[in-house]
């Protein structure tokens, strides 16, 4: 139950400094001297599962701080110690992606400020198939407020299922809500992370390897639909 794992009260109080130490050098930490910007998390995996998405991302992306959240005690502490396995053997790498143990459905307020990502990614999600869990599923149009409450206008939420019902909910919900624009196919071919949402992921190796088709939804946060 959530009582297992600390749940920050908001933003500020998450200690992203332990979970980003080269971003906050020592100085920084006495606030009252420092004006520096704080650093910011701009990407989210939400249901990172063993992390394969984080670790292709942080050497795509070396400045940016990206974090991993996974509910499964476990599966955390597993892809904790992957990134710390990998700092070591590469100094100076993999230090900026990191991973919490949370409930994504409960407490992404409490870890993202208003406007704060750039990216958020739902991949490979459980489908919970039967009419009265959908409830349970990551993407609805309830969970897609607090969504388009932590993207930035221009933001991108990237969503990939081998489910096919999955899928066309998961676009129907982000056609449906107002702060959520379909990125057209030409967009999609020059983003260097598409390719990844199948060939870095643990769930998207499993489906090509055994030949399966997947069905992707990724859509832009807008300020507001024309
Ligand atoms: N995204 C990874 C991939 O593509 O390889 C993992 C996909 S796995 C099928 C779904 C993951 O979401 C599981 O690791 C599960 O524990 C996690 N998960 C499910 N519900 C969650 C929630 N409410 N908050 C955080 N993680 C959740």
């Amino acid at each position: 139950s959530d009582s297992h794992f600390p749940i920050p009260i908001c933003p500020s109080e998450v200690d992203y400094a332990q979970h980003f130490p080269h971003f906050f050098p020592s100085v920084m930490c006495d606030q009252d001297k420092c004006d520096a910007p704080v650093p910011k998390v701009r990407f989210a995996d939400i249901g990172c599962g063993f992390g394969g998405l984080l670790v292709s991302l942080s050497t795509l992306f070396p400045d940016v701080l990206m974090i991993g959240m996974e509910l499964r005690d476990k599966v955390s502490e597993y892809v904790k110690e992957r990134i710390l396995a990998l700092r070591a053997s590469n100094p100076g790498q993999y230090e900026n992606i990191s991973v919490v143990r949370t409930n994504s459905m409960k407490y992404i307020p409490n870890y993202f400020e208003k406007g704060q990502l750039s990216k958020m990614f739902f991949l490979f999600p459980d489908p919970h198939f039967k009419e009265k869990n959908h409830r349970r599923r990551v993407i609805s149009i309830q969970l897609l407020d607090e969504y388009a409450y932590a993207l930035e206008v221009g933001g991108i939420i990237y969503t990939i299922t081998d489910v096919e019902e999955l899928g066309d909910w998961m676009r129907t919900c982000l056609e449906n809500h107002p702060l959520f624009e379909a990125i057209p196919e030409e967009d999609l071919k020059a983003d260097p992370v598409v390719e990844l949402l199948t060939s870095a992921t643990e769930e998207g190796q499993k489906v090509a390897r055994n030949g399966g088709q997947t069905f992707k939804a990724l859509f832009r946060r807008i300020a507001f639909k024309e």
